[in-house]
């Protein structure tokens, strides 16, 4: 059967995403048992304990669908951000959230502008949904915010910008955004991906939530996956004013976030135990790394998340694996013989710098 004849030629040219092997493969095919994975920027601490909890407790009640408006979840979240529930929105992760909002701003034909170098998941689902994407070059690792405000065009809805950038680990100033702001027409959406936010201690940080006003149309995106350690979970929120979010409940699946999942997020949510050793053990992890590498003599780029961009050269990510070090190679963002590599544990930290000096000292 000849699929392409029924599938738009937007969808066939897509790739699929190509997930990495589960990690018991690589430990199977390798032969080791205590394999490091920091190749997700997942939380190297684990889940929240009180997420883990709150979530075992209701699990005899998986037989009842979850509460199609998430009451506790928002109510809980209105107060600590000070907003009313009607500027938020649930989704199953973020990811689902950039999905609805591409499919809910871009019609066929009609453009997107992202970073060159920026999360990648923008241009895919904009892709599927038949749109175009302006891919701006970054200048070194940062997105240039000047030209990004310059090449949207009359058929732009959307400008994505993730801060800290995912690969890059880069952030942009406030100073940077506010001027950005005063360029961009105002019938232009601008999403904010505040994956990281909470890693950042940096006072020129712009938080986007202080810039959602007088008409404005801006979205802020954040996620429980990376600070709380729920990534498996998948939950995510976004805030907006009250009409563009009832605009994204309009395609919103009823239940698109699970019982376990809200059930989690509101309980990691004040978590703050947890929070703070997740905080403490990056800005320990991060300085570490580049202590080692600078020693080494690596490259890599300023990261202001969980991770860092590391030159490591071209085939290391592939020769750290025997040692069970598993990093994310990056020449699918355009940045060959580098790795993104997650902050783990102390212990993780230093066998990847183990595994990593052997082979550059074997170059
Ligand atoms: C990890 C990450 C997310 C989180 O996605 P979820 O779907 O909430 O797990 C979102 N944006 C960026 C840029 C990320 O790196």
């Amino acid at each position: 059967m000849d699929i392409s004849k029924y599938v738009p030629e937007w969808i066939l040219s897509l790739t699929p995403y190509q997930p990495g092997k589960p990690i018991e493969e690589v430990e199977r095919e390798y032969g080791i048992t205590d394999s490091v994975k920091i190749a997700s920027n997942e939380n190297p601490l684990g889940p929240s304990p009180k997420a883990v909890a709150a979530i075992t407790a209701v699990l005899p009640d998986l037989n009842l669908y979850p509460d199609g408006d998430a009451f506790y979840l928002k109510k809980r979240l209105a107060e600590k951000l000070g907003l009313d529930r009607s500027r938020l929105i649930l989704g199953n992760g973020s990811n689902e959230l950039i999905e609805m909002i591409v499919r809910t701003f871009v019609r066929v034909g009609e453009s997107i502008v992202v970073g060159e170098h920026a999360f990648a998941i923008y241009h895919l689902v904009n892709k599927a949904a038949g749109g175009r994407t302006i891919a701006v070059p970054h200048t070194g690792f940062r997105f240039d915010l000047a030209a990004m405000a310059e090449a949207v065009t009359a058929d732009t809805r959307i400008v994505f910008l993730d801060n800290p950038n995912n690969p890059t680990g880069t952030m942009y100033t406030r100073d940077e955004w506010e001027a950005f702001l005063k360029r961009v027409p105002s019938d232009v959406l601008i999403v904010v991906d505040e994956a990281y936010f909470e890693f950042v201690d940096d006072p020129d940080y712009p938080n986007s939530l202080e810039y959602h006003s007088d008409g404005r149309l801006i979205v802020t995106l954040r996620t429980f996956s990376k600070i709380c350690g729920l990534a498996g979970l998948r939950v995510g929120y976004g805030v907006a004013s009250p009409q563009l979010i009832d605009a994204l409940n309009r395609i919103r699946q009823p239940f698109n976030v699970n019982s376990l999942a809200q059930v989690g997020a509101l309980a990691a949510l004040d978590d703050e135990a947890h929070i703070r050793r997740t905080q403490d053990n990056n800005r320990n992890g991060l300085a570490y790394l580049r202590a080692e590498l600078d020693r080494l003599g690596v490259e890599y780029a300023p990261s202001w998340a969980n991770f860092l961009l590391v030159n490591i050269g071209a085939g290391v990510a592939q020769r750290l694996l025997p040692a069970g070090i598993i990093v994310r190679p990056m020449e699918g963002y355009g940045y060959p013989g580098y790795a993104r590599v997650s902050v783990g544990t102390p212990s993780e930290n230093a066998r990847f710098i183990e595994a990593l000096e052997r082979i550059v000292k074997e170059a």
